[in-house]
């Protein structure tokens, strides 16, 4: 399993992710790697990253030249992924490692993409919630790919899908438009 996790000036959450995401990857029965690739951070995002990456062989570090943006930084990632299945997702825990044994099951259950869903909870407030629905509403009425309301880029894919995704060079992408309309077998988790 290849866990992939962007980190921009991430310092203060990198270990605690790095604890959490090893918490959950052990308990999978897998060979599994951690890959971060730090996005031109200013702070010691590097720093941290270059010792865990001694400490403990299931890291491996990418560092980018400058800031490029989230969607390239988890791009680079999965370019380098070893694992029969990706899971890609935030550094800064808003993504739970904790959930990471249940993506895996969906998978094991013969899914190739398992996409996470984030409910919208009350503390985001009606501002959040009245532009993110329009938000969506308005991407779904101009363009003819379905993009899921609420979706993130916490999700796990299988190595096939992977491999096609791979394909798509776009500079400037929407992961999340990209491999909702990849095909395959897609599952959701709230
Ligand atoms: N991130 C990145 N490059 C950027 C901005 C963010 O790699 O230019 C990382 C960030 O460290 C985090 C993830 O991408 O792990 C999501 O970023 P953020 O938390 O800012 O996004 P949001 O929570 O607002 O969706
Ligand atoms: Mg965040």
């Amino acid at each position: 399993m290849s866990i992939v996790v962007p980190v921009y000036n991430e310092q203060p959450n990198i270990e605690k992710f790095y604890e959490e995401a090893t918490k959950a990857a052990v308990t999978l029965d897998m060979d599994y790697e951690i890959i971060f690739v730090d996005d031109g951070s200013k702070d010691a995002t590097p720093l941290i990253l270059s010792r865990l990456t001694q400490q403990d062989e299931h890291v491996r570090a990418f560092i980018l030249a400058r800031n490029f943006g989230h969607q390239l930084a988890i791009t680079c990632g999965m370019d380098h992924a070893l694992g029969d299945a990706v899971i890609t997702m935030d550094g800064d825990l808003q993504h739970p490692p904790s959930m990471i044994p249940e993506l895996v099951q969906k998978w094991r259950e013969g899914n190739d993409v398992v996409q996470t869903i984030r409910e919208a909870t009350d503390d985001a407030g009606f501002l959040k919630r009245m532009t993110s629905k329009w938000y969506y509403r308005i991407l779904n009425a101009v363009s003819p790919v379905h993009i899921t309301p609420g979706g993130s880029d916490f999700r796990l894919i299988d190595k096939r899908v992977l491999e096609t995704f791979k394909q798509f060079r776009e500079h400037d992408r929407f992961i999340r438009g990209l491999i909702g309309d990849i095909g395959y077998t897609q599952t959701f988790i709230h």
